[in-house]
């Protein structure tokens, strides 16, 4: 699949004084297809068109925002790091379930950071606040950060960083492939490389402009060849008729193509499908014709990380997803490790 190519790319003031934001706004000057502007602050865009809200989404996931990450602190990043390591925002992807839609509204908008340097020197300060505790950071808690790479290159910088750092460690997750730049350069098993999976059936109905499965775990055995740790994140699971056959079959591809390949043992972080009642008005608007699974009187609600309700699979099925997900790894991988399921 092509690099993502933004159709309009917005470019706040002060990025263009970082040589990452004067390289980007040159390349793109000269580009006739792509909208140019330059706006004051990256948090207040306004402009993108869309006389609806499929429109208005489209447009959206066509637009780069450059930016300069301010000082402030990081957000904490439960259950799999402890901050989240700000690098950008959303992706090309347009998966109808994604995570996004509760946070980012209904114009999900793309932004990358291009002051990388001040954004790791602040995880420095974590990391000694915390010593001699080991630091964990989040890459792609609002993002897809491999999927903006050949334009920022901060993924690259983020991995040498961690290099260096005994104390801190750094993972991220994508559905993206284009992992060739990460695979030659020093990570010293720091950073823990994890792809986003799931079954052909959920990544094809929901999971639109996005690899498909074969990429990613072909990208997966190159990343593990190359001596990163690896994990996979299965979610969002959602049943389906067929769908144990479906995820048992997704097991069996693992084993045969990653098994051997991967040095130290796999990780899974299990994510059953779950939505905030903000997401899902967003998602009827913006995908009208969407079958996600919410229907709410099927759910039970719990109060997260940040302030919005969730509605997840009931108690009954949570507990029979779980037992399925901990027999297909202890069957089919026993060498890995759920690290959590949610
Ligand atoms: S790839 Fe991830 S961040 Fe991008 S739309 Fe899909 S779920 Fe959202």
């Amino acid at each position: 699949m092509e690099v993502f190519k933004p159709k309009r790319v917005l470019f706040e003031q002060k990025s263009i004084d970082y040589p990452l934001g004067e390289k980007l706004y040159e390349k793109f000057r000269r580009n006739p297809d792509v909208i140019v502007k330059i706006i004051g602050s990256h948090n207040r865009v306004m402009g993108i068109p869309g006389k609806n809200p499929q429109e208005g989404f489209r447009e959206a996931k066509q637009t780069l925002v450059v930016g300069v990450r301010k000082g402030g602190e990081f957000q904490t990043c439960k259950p799999s790091a402890h901050y989240q390591l700000p690098l950008s925002t959303s992706c090309p992807g347009m998966c109808e379930y994604c995570y996004l839609h509760t946070t980012l509204g209904k114009k999900p908008y793309l932004r990358i950071y291009v002051n990388i340097h001040e954004i790791l020197a602040k995880a420095r300060e974590y990391i000694n606040e915390r010593l001699p505790e080991i630091t964990v950071f989040e890459g792609a808690a609002t993002s897809d950060p491999l999927a903006l790479e050949h334009l920022t290159g901060n993924l690259e910088e983020s991995i040498k960083f961690f290099a260096s750092q005994s104390h801190g460690r750094f993972r991220f997750v994508t559905k993206y492939t284009n992992v060739d730049s990460l695979l030659n350069i020093t990570h010293g098993g720091n950073t823990r490389f994890r792809f986003s999976i799931n079954t052909p059936f959920v990544i094809t109905k929901y999971e639109h402009n996005t690899p498909a499965l074969d990429d990613r775990l072909e990208a997966a055995r190159k990343v593990a060849a190359a001596g990163y740790p690896l994990g996979f994140i299965i979610g969002p699971v959602i049943v389906y008729e067929g769908w144990e056959v479906d995820y048992k079959t997704l097991f069996l591809n693992l084993q045969s193509g990653l098994a051997r390949v991967a040095k130290e043992p796999l990780t899974f972080e299990i994510i059953t499908h779950r939505y905030t009642a903000r997401a899902k008005k967003n998602i009827m608007d913006i995908f009208p014709k969407n079958n996600l699974p919410m229907d709410d009187s099927q759910r039970q609600l719990k109060y997260g990380q940040f302030g919005y309700t969730k509605y997840l699979y009931s108690k009954e099925e949570m507990k029979n997803i779980n037992q399925i997900f901990e027999g297909l790894v202890e069957k089919y991988l026993p060498n890995s490790k759920i690290e959590y399921f949610v």
